[in-house]
């Protein structure tokens, strides 16, 4: 028998606004929880557990893990679970639980892309690492260029069939894959209610298309990497700290020689802007995002409970003048 020690804030849906994603009967929060950093092996177990119980205290209810979100791969998965054995299990009915199959994760052909035999294996995998009976939204984490689209569907359509996904989603698909897909599933009677692409300020490409197209479809969308993982903050504005994951070695995907002198420049003037509005850089960033009603909810990353904290605040002002947005636009063109 595990002993609980935490206890959930009672006003935890007072302090946040859910949006639904899409046509579905699915709402989310307005930012939710990102484990692709924090939450591996490599991290600290105890603050990765008080991020956890800071979200859902703040009203954060979906946490959106991957197979292969560590490091090692499958690792944060398997944190998340023990945390949810201990404390959230009672709470299973309130949470939005979601995972991906997409990328690398064992050898051989099966391993990765989008084949059947990948994601259905994937997903049971995942389920056993969490500890859990179904994710609420399985998603196909990246298309496959030489598996067809309707194999890929039809293994995300049999999980939901089998239970062990409540919702089917996308991610990083381009518009015109995106129609396909969700042509595809509705043919076989389940809807893509989901996309995750990346979104922010500085990445802009679903502007181009990808937004319409999810409007049309009633697709709800959940960004990603909503403060270009960090960058849109003030993290960097005064230097690069040690603990920042600009500075970490097992972050591959951040690098010190990305804080070029161009962006502290850029997020330098953000932040005035932002200070003017009342607000810090990492909640404009967000605001920014959530000002299109488009965008369902904002998946946010967080190395602290104070980073979390910061974040939500953003919710309380996601309006922008002509002029903002104006101005905001001419500071990334320069
Ligand atoms: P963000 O852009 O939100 O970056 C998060 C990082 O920014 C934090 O780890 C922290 O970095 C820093 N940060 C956050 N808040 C603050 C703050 N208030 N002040 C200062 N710094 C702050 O998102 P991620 O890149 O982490 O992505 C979010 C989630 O999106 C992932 O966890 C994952 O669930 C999903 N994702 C999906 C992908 C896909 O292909 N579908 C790909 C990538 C992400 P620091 O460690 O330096 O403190």
């Amino acid at each position: 028998m595990i002993e609980k020690d935490y206890i959930p804030d009672k006003d935890r849906y007072e302090k946040m606004i859910y949006r639904r994603c899409g046509r579905s009967g699915l709402q989310l929060p307005l930012l939710s929880l990102g484990l692709w950093h924090n939450f591996g092996d490599v991290d600290d177990f105890k603050i990765a557990t008080e991020i956890i119980y800071k979200a859902f205290d703040l009203g954060i209810n979906h946490f959106d893990l991957a197979n292969n979100y560590g490091p090692p791969d499958g690792s944060a998965e398997k944190n998340f679970g023990k945390i949810f054995q201990k404390n959230f299990k009672a709470y299973r009915d309130e949470l939005i639980i979601s995972s991906k199959a997409g990328y690398y994760m064992w050898p051989g052909p099966y391993g990765e892309w989008g084949s059947r035999k990948y994601l259905i294996a994937s997903c049971d995998q995942s389920l056993k690492r969490l500890g859990i009976e179904y994710v609420d939204i399985f998603y196909s984490h990246r298309p496959d260029p030489d598996t067809p689209l309707e194999e890929t569907m039809s293994a995300i359509d049999q999980l939901v069939r089998q239970g062990k996904a409540l919702y089917a989603g996308i991610s990083n698909y381009s518009p015109e894959q995106t129609m396909r897909a969700s042509k595809i599933l509705h043919e076989l009677g389940t809807s893509c209610v989901i996309h995750q692409p990346k979104y922010s300020m500085f990445e802009r490409t679903p502007e181009q298309g990808l937004l319409d197209v999810l409007s049309l479809e009633g697709i709800g969308c959940i960004v990603f990497s909503p403060l270009a993982q960090g960058l849109l903050t003030d993290r960097y504005l005064k230097g690069i700290s040690d603990n920042s994951r600009a500075a970490k070695t097992s972050s591959p995907f951040l690098t010190k020689k990305d804080i070029t002198p161009e962006i502290i420049e850029k997020t330098g003037k953000l932040n005035t802007l932002a200070l003017e509005r009342g607000q810090s850089l990492a909640q404009m960033a967000i605001a920014w995002l959530l000002k299109d009603e488009r965008v369902t909810s904002v998946l946010v990353g967080a190395s602290s409970p104070k980073q979390l904290t910061d974040n939500i605040g953003a919710i309380h002002n996601i309006t922008f003048s002509q002029d903002e947005i104006l101005l905001i636009d001419s500071i990334l063109q320069s």
